[in-house]
């Protein structure tokens, strides 16, 4: 459903992404984890045309989606754009909408639905995301993890094909987390493709079905959860450890 080919991304002549391949599946869940500045959230920026990539190319649903030398206007990516969710650090809703407001906001750019099956889908996701009895407030009434999961039930009115996740719990309050990667496990049940970018170890080892780590630009292993704990040697026991202290 995504194929991420040849990724290579350079800063000011410093390799940050070096010939990343990586192949997702439907309903597959694929967290990404690594150090500090591997280049993980370069990666999925890349993927849904935040960031520009030196080489490689991104095909979303068996198309270009977008690739190396395009710029983001270029036709195939503004085919497909909605089809690609992303959920930020930052929650990065609109202030001055509503919860409500801000669900239905994009779709309708978009054209995506009549405006009463948007509102009802929008009310639906909010109550998948258990924030329907806040539809009325703003964000600035919301605590972070309230906020993250309105921009989960945003991401989701879309109908995305992926769901891209950069960090999603690490500019909340440690007793926050829990709320915003219950929801995400629930999407995970229900099928849907998530790519995740995450310093939540056990999270991670617990709902996807592969592991990538990345280190240094690269993807050291791709395997599931399962296989990774076979690999008792690895430095990325190590990592883990790190992560967990
Ligand atoms: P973290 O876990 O700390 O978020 P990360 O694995 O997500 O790290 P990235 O944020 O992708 O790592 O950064 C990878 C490298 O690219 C880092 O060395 C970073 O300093 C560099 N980098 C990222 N964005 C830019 C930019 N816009 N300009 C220059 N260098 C950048």
């Amino acid at each position: 459903i995504l194929q991420l080919t040849g990724l290579s991304k350079a800063f000011n002549g410093k390799t940050v992404l070096r010939d990343i391949n990586l192949s997702v599946q439907p309903g597959e869940v694929i967290s990404i984890i690594g150090p500090s500045g591997s280049g993980k959230t370069t990666l999925i920026r890349m993927v849904n045309g935040l960031e520009t990539m030196d080489q490689g190319s991104v095909e979303l649903l068996g198309q270009e989606f977008i690739r190396a030398g395009q710029r983001e206007n270029a036709l195939p990516y503004r085919a497909q754009i909605t089809r690609l969710g992303m959920v930020f650090q930052g929650f990065n809703l609109f202030p001055h909408k509503t919860v409500l407001e801000n669900l239905m906001l994009a779709p309708r750019l978009h054209n995506l639905d009549s405006r009463e099956d948007l509102h009802q889908r929008s009310l639906a996701m909010l109550d998948k995301v258990g924030m329907l009895e806040h539809a009325t407030k703003y964000p600035h009434q919301l605590s972070g993890g309230q906020q993250q999961r309105v921009a989960i039930a945003r991401t989701l009115v879309m109908k995305p094909a992926v769901v891209l996740f950069d960090e999603p719990t690490s500019a909340l309050d440690p007793e926050r987390v829990s709320e915003v990667l219950q929801v995400i496990e629930k999407l995970a049940e229900e099928g849907i493709t998530m790519l995740i970018v995450t310093h939540e170890m056990k999270f991670a080892f617990a709902i996807s079905d592969r592991v990538v780590f990345m280190e240094q630009g690269r993807i050291e292993i791709d395997a599931s959860p399962a296989e990774i704990r076979q690999m008792r040697d690895h430095r990325i026991f190590r990592f883990i450890d790190d992560m967990a202290t």
